[in-house]
């Protein structure tokens, strides 16, 4: 792997990269002299953190996502319905530090 490679969690085997949960922009590595301590993150944004939890918190949201893409799905299939109702989150409650744009 280099320097250059995109760093990307897999969901259903497909790599996505990681974003920004800020700007959005996909996140590089940091050059650490230390190389047992490999940090990740948004250059712009200031929004660094090692590569593990960049990877569990981009995990993190796209479990979040997938859950709203779904319930974004029961909203649209229930609006023309007079029997079925929905209720539930459509948008994410808080900011995720790192994310993913994916479809489920
Ligand atoms: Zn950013």
């Amino acid at each position: 792997m280099t320097d250059d490679d995109a760093i990307t969690i897999a969901i259903n085997d497909v790599s996505y990269p990681i974003l920004c949960g800020f700007c959005e922009a996909p996140i590089a590595r940091r050059a650490e002299p230390d190389a047992d301590r490999e940090e990740v993150g948004c250059v712009l944004c200031g929004n660094w953190a090692n590569a593990q939890e960049a990877g569990q918190l981009a995990v993190e949201f796209a479990k979040a996502d997938a859950q709203l893409q779904l319930n974004r799905l029961a909203r649209d299939a229930t609006k023309s319905s007079s029997l079925l109702t929905f209720s539930g989150d459509t948008e994410h409650d808080r900011a995720h530090r790192f994310i993913v744009h994916f479809n489920i």
